[in-house]
Parts: C-alpha cells; structure tokens; sequence
C-alpha cells in the first residue's frame, strides 16, 4: 500500500462506518487498486492487480467488490468507458459529471452545480424520479493541448 491509498482508504473506512457499509478486505483491496491507479480501471485490469496481490481472486469477487463501491459511492463507473474511478466528492452524492481526455486517458471529476439544478428542475416537471445520472464530457485536457 503506497502513502497515497492509506489516508483515502482512511477516509473510506470511516466513511462506510458511519454509513453502516462493510468495507471488507476484498472490497478495500479493490478500492486500493483503484486509488493506486489514479486513473480509470477496469474490471478486467482490477482483476489482474488484485491477482498479483491473492491467489486466483474469482472475477465474481471483483464485480461483487466493484458493484459495492460503485453503490456506496466510493467509486463512479465511467460508462463510455467501461472503467471505474475513485470519487473525488467525498462520496456524498450519486450524480457525477466527468472531462474524459480522448488522449490521454485522464479523468477529472467536476461539479457543475448549475446542471444538478437543471436536471432537477426537468425530472420534476417530467414527473420523473431519477436514481442517479452521469455526464460525461469527452475532449482533449489542457496538458494534451499543449
Ligand atoms: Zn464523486
Ligand atoms: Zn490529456
């Protein structure tokens, strides 16, 4: 475990503490892979680190695991790209909004407060009741720029 995934995980255990969520070893084992790689990961390469930390971990394990965080909020799933990242929200939400770099890769979690508003205002009036939305905005970041 590096120094930067034991205060997050910290954070995590604490978080699911007081939210009556049971953080379990393999569930803070695929957390920690997640932190680890700073990036978006998917199940597949989850599944391939955590095999270098216990033998023959079972891909059920892993979704199982994925499927948890994702619920609990520790983690977004970034759909168009079928990977999960850590939530940088302090875990206090379920609507997430994303700038997707098509170049490199990087994924950087915003709050654009004005579009909760919006989405908010036009579920209601559509008699709608969402559980959770996701936008994600792909483009080049301001490094890939140049
Ligand atoms: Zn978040
Ligand atoms: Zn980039």
């Amino acid at each position: 475990m590096c120094s930067k995934c034991s205060p997050y995980l910290d954070f995590a255990k604490e978080y699911c503490l007081k939210h009556g969520l049971r953080l379990t070893e393999p569930r803070a084992q695929v957390l920690g892979i997640v932190v680890e790689a700073g990036r978006p990961v998917t199940a597949y390469e989850a599944l391939a680190a955590l095999g270098r930390q216990v033998k023959n971990p079972k891909p059920p394990t892993i979704y199982r695991a994925l499927e948890f965080l994702q619920e609990a909020g520790l983690v977004h799933r970034i759909e168009s790209m079928n990977a999960y990242v850590v939530c940088h929200g302090a875990y206090e939400h379920h609507n997430s909004q994303f700038l997707i770099c098509d170049d490199c890769g990087d994924v950087q979690e915003v709050d654009i407060a004005q579009m909760d508003v919006s989405i908010d205002a036009a579920t209601k009036r559509a008699g709608f009741a969402p559980a959770h939305w996701s936008a994600e905005i792909h483009g080049t970041c301001k490094k890939c720029q140049g």
